[in-house]
């Protein structure tokens, strides 16, 4: 049977093996920690309803993922969301629920082990080959690592390990596999992801109240002017390179908290700052993410063409995180799709295909790879004119599946490739 093999078990890697295996792979994961799903269990928020619908539509890897997150759900929130039906999930079962997805699925995966480099033979990657030597073979490969950390890059470009969900001085840094093969990693901007994560249990008796009593277990609230005016960008900064944050509550000058279990917030201050707001007076943290520390990302990207193949290469792909400029789930599993099928059809020797331009997947995807301005293209609103411009923005899921119907990918990423 071909072989494919996916470095990287975060969710991106996940919906990758779960479409390779679809298309009728035997596919193995390579995850350098002891457990499935990355940076999922930090995140919570499921947004692009769009391109959610045409995941599920298309029947990939990534369907599955949404269909779990989605039963577990904690609330939806259509009165803030755009387009409509975000969902926030129960992020302490995204794990469980996926690893299951990854069993029933019959996709063998190699826990705490960390490719560490490759063998290539010209422009064919051979074998991934891990800290000890071991090495793996396949007839395609995909590389799914992220684009977070390693300790090095923190320590450059945030203000150090953080001790996040990586957990790198554990399990050792990432590696860009595309790199170590050969095609440097693109130059990105970098961001840092802020959200902190605050013990409900040091919230005020009245914070408490006002998120629990809340249909749904959120709250929103306003933040002190004095604040809002603080340059958060020169705050966190330490190095000469340029970064972008993304504050959601700065921008929008409200403060959003969500019990998820924990209370959970768009905004990232750090913890001296918490405690000037009301009901934060002795805010501390379940997770040291936040407050004065954060995980650096968004850069290594892979040089990838349309179909996520990387540029130069004969069967190495890019999933997840690492296929573009874009951070969120279900952007990076339907790149996971994508690279997940067309590896599975190299190795069955076929030749890899880009999404349709005719829907939303495949204008944003080779948008993206086209080089459109960094970080713009978070959350992928209803209202973005370029989506406008093209049609796409609607919230009529008729429209969305004839669209997907028309370009005859209806199905196309859960059929078994002959
Ligand atoms: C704090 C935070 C909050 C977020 N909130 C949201 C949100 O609310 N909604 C949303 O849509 N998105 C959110 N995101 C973004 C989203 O979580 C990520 O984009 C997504 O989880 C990335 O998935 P990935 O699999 O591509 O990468 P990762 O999760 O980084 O997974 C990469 C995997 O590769 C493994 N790996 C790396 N190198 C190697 C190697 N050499 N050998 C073997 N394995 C290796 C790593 O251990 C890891 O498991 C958030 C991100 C963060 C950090």
């Amino acid at each position: 049977m071909a072989q494919v093999v996916v470095i990287g078990g975060g969710v991106g890697g996940c919906a990758t093996a779960l479409t390779a295996r679809k298309a009728g792979c035997q596919v193995e994961i390579i995850e350098r920690m002891d457990s499935l799903s990355g940076l999922g269990p930090w995140t919570g928020q499921l947004l692009g309803w769009i391109l959610r619908q045409e995941a599920k539509l298309m029947d990939g890897g990534t369907s599955d993922i949404i269909q779990l997150m989605e039963s577990l759900a904690i609330h939806t929130k259509p009165e803030f969301d755009v387009p409509k039906g975000n969902v926030t999930f129960d992020v302490t079962r995204i794990e469980e629920g996926t690893r299951k997805l990854i069993e029933e699925a019959g996709i063998k995966v190699r826990y705490r082990s960390r490719v560490a480099d490759v063998e290539m033979a010209g422009n064919q990657m051979v074998a991934a080959l891990l800290e000890d030597g071991t090495q793996i073979k396949a007839d395609a490969f995909v590389d799914a690592t992220g684009r977070t950390g390693g300790v090095e890059w923190c320590e450059k470009l945030g203000q150090g390990c953080v001790q996040c969900m990586l957990k790198c001085t554990i399990f050792g840094d990432r590696v860009s596999i595309a790199a170590k093969a050969g095609v440097p990693d693109r130059e990105e901007n970098w961001n840092y992801f802020p959200m902190p994560f605050i013990a409900m249990e040091s919230l005020s008796g009245e914070m408490r109240g006002r998120i629990e009593g809340t249909p749904g277990g959120y709250s929103y609230h306003s933040i002190p002017g004095e604040l809002l005016e603080r340059d958060f960008t020169s705050e966190w900064r330490r190095s000469d390179r340029p970064v972008t944050t993304r504050i959601k509550g700065k921008q929008e000058g409200k403060l959003e908290v969500v019990h998820v279990p924990f209370a959970k917030c768009t905004l990232n201050l750090p913890l001296q700052w918490w405690r000037h707001i009301t009901g934060f007076e002795n805010a501390w943290l379940v997770q040291p993410l936040s407050a004065d520390g954060e995980t650096v990302g968004t850069g290594f990207c892979a040089q990838r063409e349309d179909t996520m193949r990387v540029k130069g290469l004969a069967n190495l792909f890019a999933g997840g995180l690492r296929s573009g400029r874009f951070s969120a789930f279900v952007e990076v599993m339907m790149a996971g799709d994508l690279a997940g099928h067309n590896a599975a059809r190299h190795a069955l020797g076929m030749e890899p295909l880009p999404y349709p331009s005719s829907i939303m997947a495949g204008f944003f995807f080779n948008e993206v790879n086209s080089g459109c301005t960094p970080n713009d293209w978070i959350g992928l609103g209803l209202e973005d004119p370029r989506f406008k411009a093209k049609g796409f923005s609607t919230t009529d899921y008729g429209k969305i599946r004839e669209r997907v119907v028309t370009s005859g990918w209806l199905g196309a990423l859960g059929r078994k490739l002959s």
